[in-house]
């Protein structure tokens, strides 16, 4: 038992050790990646529901690996998070995310471009939220034209550092789309008192609406208290005629998901857009 219980404990700290040491690789990786500027952003559609046409779209982040290709976000955002590297990322997002939209532009077309901002980023003590704004000015975009999307997690445990910044953006003019909605557990007044302008259904909503009644009756629900407060409302994770079907038919206002489009690279975005005015 003795020998069972040595070895059990070997296995286990080496398990552990593992895991350590991965987390120390992929932190060694991210550092080099970020000086050597191996990420980038794919962009994702969102289309209004009655005309199927592109009126916005979502800036994904992925990593481009050396050795290991197109790496996606949910591997290494947390350790991002954790080790603060989130910061400067975020600030590559924004650029990045801003020089699209001036290409977008050039083409004379309209187009709101939504960016993810991590919670760390209205925590951390060094803030780049504030340079935000003129950075915008000096390329001559408009604030609404970008949406800023949050989690619902960081509306509810908002610090007064996070609520000054959030005030701060969208009295700039931001909009602001909370993201993963349904999932928590914020009340849609509140949202209305953070001037939010869009929630976006989780796609865990969406998956289920064409085969449960309850589900459906969850995103008819959100949909409905939403515009009750001005808010309008954006689908996620559509991958069906169907599911685009019933979310138009309960009032929905726009759709996102493989449906319609996969997130794709900025040229392919560009391209899209003009194809998707020929329609
Ligand atoms: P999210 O913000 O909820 O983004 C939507 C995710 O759903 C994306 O995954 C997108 O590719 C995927 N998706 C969209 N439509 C469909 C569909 O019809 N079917 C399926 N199966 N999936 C669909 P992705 O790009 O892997 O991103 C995962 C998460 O990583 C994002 O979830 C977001 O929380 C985070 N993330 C992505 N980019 C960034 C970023 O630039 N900054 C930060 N802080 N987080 C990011
Ligand atoms: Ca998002
Ligand atoms: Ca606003
Ligand atoms: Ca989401």
């Amino acid at each position: 038992a003795k020998q069972q219980g040595r070895s059990g404990y070997a296995f286990f700290s080496n398990e552990m050790r593992e895991h350590a040491e991965s987390r120390m690789r992929l932190l060694k990786d991210l550092r080099i990646a970020q000086q050597e500027q191996q990420f980038c952003l794919f962009y994702q559609p969102i289309v209004d529901l009655k005309t199927q046409k592109i009126c916005k779209a979502e800036a994904l982040i992925r990593w481009q690996h050396p050795q290991k290709g197109l790496i996606r976000p949910d591997s290494f955002i947390p350790l991002a998070e954790e080790t603060q590297l989130i910061n400067k990322m975020g600030e590559f997002i924004f650029t990045t995310a801003c020089n699209t939209l001036t290409k977008v532009q050039a083409t004379g077309k309209q187009l709101q471009l939504s960016i993810n901002v991590s919670p760390v980023q209205f925590t951390s003590k060094i803030c780049h939220l504030s340079k935000w704004y003129k950075q915008l000015q000096a390329l001559d975009l408009q604030a609404q034209d970008i949406v800023i999307e949050i989690t619902e997690g960081l509306v509810m445990n908002a610090q007064p550092r996070t609520q000054k910044r959030l005030n701060a953006l969208t009295a700039q003019g931001f909009s602001l789309a909370l993201d993963d909605f349904g999932t928590g557990y914020s009340s849609l007044a509140y949202l209305k008192q953070m001037d939010t302008d869009y929630i976006k259904i989780d796609k865990r909503f969406v998956d289920g609406i064409a085969d449960s009644k309850d589900d459906l009756a969850l995103c008819e629900a959100m949909i409905m208290m939403a515009h009750q407060l001005g808010i309008l409302v954006i689908a996620e994770g559509i991958e069906t005629y169907e599911q685009h079907q019933l979310l138009l038919s309960a009032g929905c206002d726009f759709g996102q998901g493989y449906y319609y489009a996969k997130p794709m690279p900025e040229d392919a975005l560009l391209a899209f857009i003009s194809d998707n005015e020929k329609l």
